[in-house]
């Protein structure tokens, strides 16, 4: 495995946080206000009803009861010591406050955890929810990471996937989480239907200029019952193939500042009712062949990472 062809993830926390550290997701019964009227309804073309919950313990089991079985199985598997917890399905600062304060005081009970990491919209960051996660981050000593869906900043994909907001609400998220000193992690997917390659460099580029410290990609996945599976099984959905996902990966990578650290390179999409998913190959397989293939190229994170800092006027002071 070549570690230098990506800030990878995994290498990240071992520095930051001297071992391995293992995610704990929690599943909150939830909602989002792209599918319950607040700002859309029926929720972006591609989501199912689970909000991306779908590897998640029950959100039925409380908060303590999904934190102590997931770090039962870490820690006899792994033996893992130390933990962030992830909220990770739905909207989850689109709670009522009160609920969301007291799921996260729940989940901060235990002393092994080095940070807690909420999963949101760009629409859904808000002061009052921030005021309240930086006393937490004071008051226990861990860190504090934002999880925000983009897809893409590709404005006018956004209104094509029925997102709900546009890029001004992601730039306005990042700007105020930042102030906190918490780290932003961006989601994106770089084959939306709506995207070209250019897009995927313009991606590289925003979160670049914006410096947020995380991105986590996915490919596109089709589940039935979506309108995007409508699309799909009325053959109306052009999904590209799985050469060119892996080449605007590795381009975006290319844009991309070198400092941003990669949580995932390809997603996993639900067992069940899953009408495409990474071109029908297990999503390890199209990992290793994205470094593959950026290996044979020479290609490696931050290579065209030169774009920021007035580059018109390099060399000339
Ligand atoms: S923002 Fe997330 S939970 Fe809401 S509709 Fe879109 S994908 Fe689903």
């Amino acid at each position: 495995m070549n570690t230098a062809l990506y800030n990878r993830y995994s290498n990240h926390l071992m520095k930051k946080y001297g071992e391995k550290v293992y995610k704990l997701p929690v599943n909150l019964p939830g909602t989002c206000p792209n599918r319950d009227g607040k700002v859309g309804e029926g929720g972006c073309v591609f989501c199912d009803e689970q909000g991306s919950g779908f590897d998640c313990l029950s959100n039925t089991f409380s908060v303590r009861r999904q934190l102590e079985e997931n770090k039962a199985y870490f820690s006899k598997r792994f033996q893992a010591k130390k933990f962030i917890v992830y909220f990770q399905a739905f909207t989850n600062t689109y709670l009522p406050f009160k609920r969301f304060r007291d799921n996260v005081l729940e989940a901060i009970t235990a002393d092994d955890l080095v940070a807690i990491s909420i999963s949101t919209r760009p629409d859904c960051v808000n002061e009052h929810y921030l005021d309240f996660l930086q006393e937490v981050s004071i008051d226990k000593g861990i860190d504090v990471n934002i999880e925000l869906g983009l897809q893409t900043v590709n404005y006018h994909t956004l209104a094509l996937v029925n997102r709900g907001h546009t890029l001004a609400e992601f730039i306005d998220a990042v700007n105020r989480i930042k102030t906190r000193n918490f780290a932003v992690c961006a989601h994106l997917i770089l084959n939306l239907p709506w995207d070209n390659h250019q897009d995927a460099v313009e991606n590289a580029k925003v979160l670049s200029a914006l410096r947020v410290e995380y991105a986590k990609l996915h490919s596109l996945y089709v589940v039935g019952g979506t309108p995007l599976g409508d699309m799909y099984q009325k053959g109306r959905l052009e999904i590209i193939s799985m050469q060119d996902y892996i080449q605007r990966v590795a381009c975006f990578l290319e844009h991309l500042d070198p400092e941003i650290v990669i949580q995932r390179l390809v997603g996993k999409g639900p067992k069940d009712n899953t009408l495409f998913c990474n071109w029908g190959v297990s999503w390890w397989l199209v990992k290793k062949k994205i470094e593959d293939y950026m290996e044979e190229n020479n290609i490696y994170q931050g290579k065209k990472f030169d774009y920021l800092n007035g580059k018109a006027l390099k060399g000339m002071f």
